[in-house]
């Protein structure tokens, strides 16, 4: 069967993971959480003092970051590593989420996390999740999606998903983390979050992630079969 790219971007929030995990599964693709890159590279910063405003510090810093991603056969699912040092929880921290977007809009932050995201798509077989991947990382992926739902039906579903880790957090702080990033996503300079003019545009905000599925993978057979 032939082997092709899916690219799925959108807004914070709107269950591209979701559906990019199980169009994955389905497939017996490679999935990749571009934005897992991101929050790596941010907790690396963060960690370091790197001052991200100071060109000299972002490409020291770079240099001496190594991401992977392993499948974790416990969890089923593909886990991010920065330096050998498994992040996959820790990046999905607010403090992480309050930052990335600023660490995201550096264009050199961008040549580095894009180059390695394109090597990853060189045999096909994959599905990544992103704000450029349909726009920039790919191009040219035979399947695209861009993803919406109402703000406030986001706002819950990550208020929800971040509840069960930490107990304190307030839903207005999800909600003004969420615009924050769609502001500073779509507003940056280099690759801002767009709708590439071939994606299929899928608003989930009444749909279950059974019906999300669905779609999804009617669009998948009219490219593979
Ligand atoms: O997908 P997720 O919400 O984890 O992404 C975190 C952040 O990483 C986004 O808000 C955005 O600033 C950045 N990002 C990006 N380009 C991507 C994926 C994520 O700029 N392809």
């Amino acid at each position: 069967m032939k082997k092709i790219i899916i690219t799925i971007d959108g807004w914070s929030s709107c269950g591209k993971s979701t559906l990019a995990k199980q169009l994955a599964k389905s497939l017996g693709y490679v999935y990749i959480d571009s934005g897992a890159m991101y929050r790596a590279i941010t907790l690396y910063f963060l960690r370091n003092h790197i001052n991200w405003l100071d060109t000299v510090q972002v490409n020291d810093a770079l240099a001496h970051i190594t991401l992977t991603f392993k499948f974790n056969n416990k969890t089923q699912q593909s886990e991010i590593y920065l330096n050998e040092e498994n992040v996959e929880y820790v990046i999905r921290d607010l403090v992480i989420a309050e930052k990335v977007s600023d660490v995201a809009a550096i264009k050199e932050v961008r040549t580095f996390a894009v180059a390695q995201q394109q090597k990853m798509g060189e045999e096909k077989g994959i599905v990544m999740d992103g704000r450029d991947i349909g726009t920039t990382v790919f191009p040219d992926a035979e399947l695209k999606f861009f993803m919406t739902a109402d703000i406030a039906v986001r706002v819950e579903r990550r208020y929800l998903e971040m509840l069960a880790k930490n107990p304190n957090i307030s839903i207005d702080d999800v909600k003004a983390n969420l615009e924050m990033r769609d502001y500073i996503d779509s507003n940056r300079e280099v690759s801002p979050l767009r709708k590439a003019p071939d994606a299929i545009e899928l608003d989930n905000t009444a749909l279950s992630i059974a019906e999300q599925l669905e779609i999804a993978v009617g669009f998948v057979k009219g490219k593979i079969y």
